[in-house]
C-alpha cells in the first residue's frame, strides 16, 4: 500500500474532497486524522474509517483558530507522528461583483482559504524539519489559476495558495520536506451546489458549466482524492512546489 505507516492529517475530512480524501489515503495504510470545524462530520469519517479496518482519529477546530490547529497537530505528531498535512479545509464566496463584496466575506474567505493553510503550516513545518521529511498538500482551485468572474476572493485565495505552496517548497526542501498543490476544476460536493444555488437557474448553470468540460461532467471528490494519495505518498518523492490541475481539461479547451 501506498501509505503504510504514515500519518496524515486531513482538514475538513467531514465532507466532499477532504473526507473522500480521508477514505482513499486510510485504503492506502495511512493512519488518518480527520479534522473540521464540524466535530460530529469529523468524528464519522474517522468512525467510518476504524470500521472498514483502518486506523483513524479525529478532531474538532476552526482553521482559522492558529492556537487550536497548532494543538491538533502537535498532539498528532506526538501520538501518532505526523507525515502528511493536507490543507483542504476551503469555503466559497457568493457569486458577487468585485464592487459589491462585503468587507466580512473578504475578510471571511481570506482567513479561511489562506490563513488556514498557513496556519497548519506554520505549525506543522518545525515537526517536519526536525524529523527530516514531510509533505504538505494544500488544496487551491482552478481559480486560483484562472480568472472567473464573480469569484474575486476565492480567486484571490486560492492564487495565493498555490504561490504559498512554491514558497514553502522553496524554503523547507533542504530539509526533506515537499509541498504542492492541487487545483481541481468543478467538483461536485456540496461547496459546487451552493455555487450552482446562488446562480437565477441552478440545473441550467450546472448543465452550461458542463459543457464547457472536453470530459463532459463535473469531476468526483474521489478523482480528486487519487491526486491527494499521489501527492502523499514517495511515488511523487521528487515533485515539489507543484500546482496540479485536475480539471476534466477544462483549462485546454
Ligand atoms: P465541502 O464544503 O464539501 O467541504 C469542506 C469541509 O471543510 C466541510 O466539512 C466544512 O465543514 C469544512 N470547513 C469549512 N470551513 C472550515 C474551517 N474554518 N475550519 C475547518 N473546517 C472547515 O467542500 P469541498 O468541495 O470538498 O472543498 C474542499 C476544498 O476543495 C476547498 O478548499 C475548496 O476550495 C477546494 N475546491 C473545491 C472545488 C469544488 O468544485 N468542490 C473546486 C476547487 C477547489
Amino acid at each position: 500500500m501506498r501509505l503504510n505507516n504514515k500519518t496524515v492529517l486531513i482538514t475538513g475530512s467531514g465532507s466532499g474532497i477532504g473526507r473522500a480524501s480521508a477514505l482513499r489515503c486510510a485504503e492506502e495504510g495511512a493512519t488518518v486524522i480527520s479534522t473540521d470545524v464540524d466535530g460530529d462530520a469529523a468524528a464519522e469519517t474517522a468512525a467510518e474509517i476504524r470500521e472498514a479496518g483502518g486506523s483513524a482519529d479525529h478532531y474538532e477546530f476552526d482553521v482559522t483558530d492558529a492556537d487550536a490547529f497548532r494543538a491538533a497537530v502537535e498532539d498528532t505528531a506526538e501520538t501518532y507522528g505526523l507525515d502528511v498535512l493536507v490543507n483542504n479545509a476551503g469555503i466559497g464566496q457568493p457569486p458577487s461583483r468585485i464592487e459589491d463584496v462585503d468587507k466580512s466575506v473578504l475578510d471571511y474567505v481570506i482567513d479561511v482559504n489562506l490563513k488556514g493553510p498557513w496556519n497548519g503550516t506554520h505549525a506543522a513545518l518545525p515537526i517536519m524539519r526536525e524529523q527530516g521529511h514531510g509533505t504538505i498538500v494544500n488544496m487551491s482551485s482552478l481559480a486560483g489559476q484562472l480568472g472567473f468572474p464573480y469569484q474575486s476572493v476565492y480567486a484571490l485565495t486560492k492564487a495565493a495558495v498555490i504561490n504559498f505552496t512554491r514558497a514553502t517548497a522553496a524554503e523547507a526542501g533542504p530539509d526533506g520536506v515537499r509541498a504542492n498543490a492541487i487545483c481541481p476544476g468543478f467538483i461536485d460536493t456540496q461547496l459546487a451546489d451552493a455555487y450552482f444555488a446562488g446562480r437565477s437557474d441552478p440545473e441550467a448553470a450546472r448543465e452550461e458549466m458542463v459543457q464547457d468540460y472536453p470530459l463532459r461532467r463535473l469531476g468526483e471528490a474521489e478523482e480528486i482524492a487519487d491526486c491527494v494519495v499521489f501527492l502523499a505518498s514517495e511515488e511523487s518523492s521528487f515533485v515539489t512546489g507543484h500546482a496540479l490541475t485536475a480539471d476534466g481539461g477544462y483549462s485546454i479547451s
